[in-house]
């Protein structure tokens, strides 16, 4: 990161093979899934609001777009995958926490799904991504959708962004075997981290940083892809 400072997501061009995708599902098929995150226990009408603006479809591959508003993590290449639907509203609410957002990093940009939810409710979010072609991907994805609050770097999120923080918010969107220590210390006083904790077994863990220290809540089981160390070009 220190090396490359030029964190952004200009580079990109203005249009997208996907651009014509938006709009395409019906608006009772997201409706469906909006109803759904309300029975799942999603009480936070921002985060509703939010989801049901931006196109999960055009974050999927066009073969899977009809499934994209499905409460189901979904293929997106290179092992990895979009989260469900229920996760991305839980993980988004519990870092809220009622109030917008201002400095937040994301671990595992993915597809940018996530990512594109976050910048909708925070004013600032940085995003760090292992794999370059997904990192691409995202950008793309996020250009289309004019999400020009976020910065993406291709990175191994596991050390976190030095330089950059304290950050209000850390959202992990892979499983750690433990709460790396860097992220716990880029976390501002009053912050929260959402991170799944577990190999075979995961539970959703929210981390709340206060004067005294830290704070630590087991929340309920989830099943996400490993954060691994190290960056890769494929
Ligand atoms: N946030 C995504 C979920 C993507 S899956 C969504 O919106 O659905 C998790 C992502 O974390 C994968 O793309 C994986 O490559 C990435 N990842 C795993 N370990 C990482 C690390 N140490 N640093 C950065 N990204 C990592």
């Amino acid at each position: 990161m220190a090396a490359s400072p030029e964190l952004s997501i200009m580079a990109i061009p203005r249009t997208s093979s996907k651009t014509a995708g938006i709009g395409m599902t019906s608006t009772r098929t997201r409706d469906r899934m909006l109803a759904r995150l309300r029975e799942q226990g999603i009480q936070d009408e921002v985060v509703i609001n939010v989801m049901a603006e931006i196109p999960r479809h055009i974050f999927v591959d066009e073969a899977l777009s009809i499934r994209a508003y499905e409460d189901v993590s979904l293929p997106i290449g290179y092992g990895q995958t979009i989260s469900q639907p229920y996760i991305v509203a839980k993980m988004t609410q519990l870092l809220r926490n009622g109030k917008q957002l201002d400095k937040v990093l994301e671990i595992g940009t993915g597809c940018g799904y996530q990512t594109a939810v976050l910048s909708r409710v925070s004013n600032e979010v940085f995003s760090l991504e292992r794999i370059r072609p997904l990192v691409m991907k995202a950008r793309n994805h996020l250009r289309t959708l004019k999400c020009t609050n976020v910065k993406l770097d291709h990175a191994d999120g596991s050390l976190g962004l030095k330089g950059y923080g304290p950050f209000d918010a850390i959202m992990v969107t892979a499983a750690s075997s433990h709460v790396p220590q860097e992220l716990v210390e880029q976390l501002a006083v009053g912050g929260r981290m959402v991170i799944p904790v577990g190999t075979s077994e995961q539970v959703l863990h929210l981390i709340e940083r206060t004067a005294q220290g830290i704070q630590k809540t087991a929340l309920e089981p989830v099943k996400f892809v490993p954060l691994l160390g190290g960056t890769a070009l494929s």
